[in-house]
């Protein structure tokens, strides 16, 4: 008997729950990363309880279960390398309430994030993370990797905004933890437990967030400078000026000459570091704050500096760096995402040492991202991927940039996760402590191994 002919003798034999068409199967084999493996059968999930018997019975015979969100993860997150069952959470997707007055909003994890974000906006509330992914990924994939984005530098990580959650355990029971308050200290922060646990702790089937009131003004300013030292030095100026911007965000030459290429000169300042500042609150203060650093941007002579409020003005400077990774993918290169962090006095040295590699290796490496909080995307461009010795010239210059970000204190990934692109340097970022403590929690949240098998934790 097959497995999908088994789950439906035990489940229900409503074949919009299980699924093993081939073609459903392929679609549930990998992410927007390298790896893929089809799962034996696709269940859809409608509720907690489905999730529950679910596990119950993978845990019984002992059958891989790989949950899954919308499949936009970066690192092979969610692909099913031991086959078995992919649990798609995306029919989970009812926002079943935001509240003005308690500040939160209740949902299923298969919401995808922007439609969240622009649920809380009609109430004049506001969710912070703004992946970049936000139009296609789903809170529960936010919750399972703690998702960051630009903004995650005044307000911070999808952790910062998880009050409750309902996960199942791998045995089928039901865990509720936290609730509608602000503030709970009831035991230990089980939450940040399951919050980046990349599908391998629990399903997350319900969450509570938590809501902030909408900043009614915003203002972005633009710059370029003719060096990317120059762009860092800005950084920390305006922090040094006791200023925290909402956003951050910095990009090095190769990355503008690529979208000078993609979204057109016109849309590109001239120079090869460009810095985009983002500010909000009130009308008042953020006109006063833009002012400032306005000023204090064009004390350091960059080429070009441009400020614009309000939304509609604001995303069109936003629409350079919003173009990045297609303008990179439209190279015709394959883009290698490395979402590792520095401290944040040690960003030109990563930039330098991204260019030092590129000399070394001979593909570029485009640089952009979060400097705000030490979080540059490091982008290997590879020609030829798929070819054995480009492939291991990669991994070589990812050995020599993970093994520099972490001699700097910084970490191998900010926002992304480990799945299977970082496996093979989760020894190498972790203490034989820490990777103990993670299989003594796993060996007892999940005692058969079912949830996410062969991912870092093997
Ligand atoms: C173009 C692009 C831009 C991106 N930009 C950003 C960015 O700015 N910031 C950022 O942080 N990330 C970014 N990402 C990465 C990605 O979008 C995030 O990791 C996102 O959180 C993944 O959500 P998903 O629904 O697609 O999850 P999936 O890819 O489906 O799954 C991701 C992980 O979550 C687990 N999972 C999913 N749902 C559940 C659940 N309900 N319970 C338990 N585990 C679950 C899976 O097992 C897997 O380990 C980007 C990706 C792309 C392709």
């Amino acid at each position: 008997m097959t497995l999908a002919e088994k789950l439906r003798r035990e489940l229900t034999a409503d074949s919009e729950f299980v699924s093993d068409d081939p073609a459903v199967l392929a679609a549930h084999s990998g992410d927007k990363w390298f790896a893929s493996e089809n799962p034996e059968v696709v269940v859809f999930a409608r509720s907690a309880d489905d999730v529950s018997a679910v596990l119950r019975f993978a845990s019984r015979e002992k059958v891989p279960v790989t949950p899954r969100g919308a499949g936009f993860g970066y690192v092979g997150g969610c692909v099913p390398v031991r086959r078995g069952i992919a649990l798609s959470m995306l029919r989970m997707n009812r926002i079943k309430e935001v509240h003005f007055a308690d500040a939160v909003a209740v949902v299923e994890p298969g919401v995808i994030t922007s439609d969240l974000k622009a649920a809380a906006r009609e109430q004049r509330l506001f969710y912070p993370p703004d992946p970049a992914s936000q139009k296609d990924c789903s809170i529960g994939g936010n919750i399972a990797t703690n998702a960051g984005g630009p903004r995650c530098l005044k307000y911070g990580v999808t952790r910062n905004y998880v009050l409750g959650l309902e996960v199942v355990l791998a045995n089928g029971d039901i865990l509720r933890i936290g609730g509608r308050v602000h503030k709970n200290k009831t035991g230990f922060d089980l939450i940040g437990l399951f919050v980046g646990s990349e599908g391998m702790l629990g399903v997350v089937t319900e969450i509570i967030l938590r809501l902030l009131p909408l900043p009614p003004a915003r203002a972005t300013l633009s710059a370029a400078f003719a060096t990317m030292a120059e762009a860092a030095q800005a950084v920390q100026r305006i922090f040094a000026a006791g200023f925290l911007p909402s956003s951050l965000e910095i990009a090095d030459s190769f990355t503008l000459e690529a979208a000078r290429h993609g979204a057109g000169q016109a849309l590109v300042p001239p120079g090869n570091a460009h810095l985009l500042v983002d500010l909000d609150g009130q009308e008042e203060t953020v006109s006063q704050e833009a002012r400032a650093v306005e000023t204090l941007l064009r004390t350091l002579h960059p080429n070009v500096v441009q400020t614009a409020r309000g939304e509609v003005d604001c995303e069109k400077l936003w629409a350079l760096r919003r173009e990045f990774s297609n303008s990179l993918r439209a190279t015709g290169l394959t883009k290698l995402n490395q979402d590792v962090v520095v401290p944040r006095s040690r960003i030109v040295e990563l930039i330098d040492f991204a260019a030092a590699l590129q000399r070394k290796y001979g593909f570029p490496i485009a640089c952009f991202g979060h400097a705000g909080d030490g979080n540059v995307h490091v982008n290997i461009m590879a020609a030829d991927y798929e070819d054995p010795v480009v492939h291991s010239r990669v991994e070589a210059a990812l050995d020599e940039l993970f093994l520099q970000v972490l001699q700097w204190g910084g970490v191998i990934t900010g926002e992304h996760g480990i799945g299977l692109a970082k496996k093979r340097w989760w020894p190498q970022a972790t203490s034989n402590v820490v990777r103990d403590l993670h299989r003594g929690l796993k060996g007892l949240l999940d005692p058969a191994g079912i949830l996410n098998p062969g991912k870092f934790l093997d």
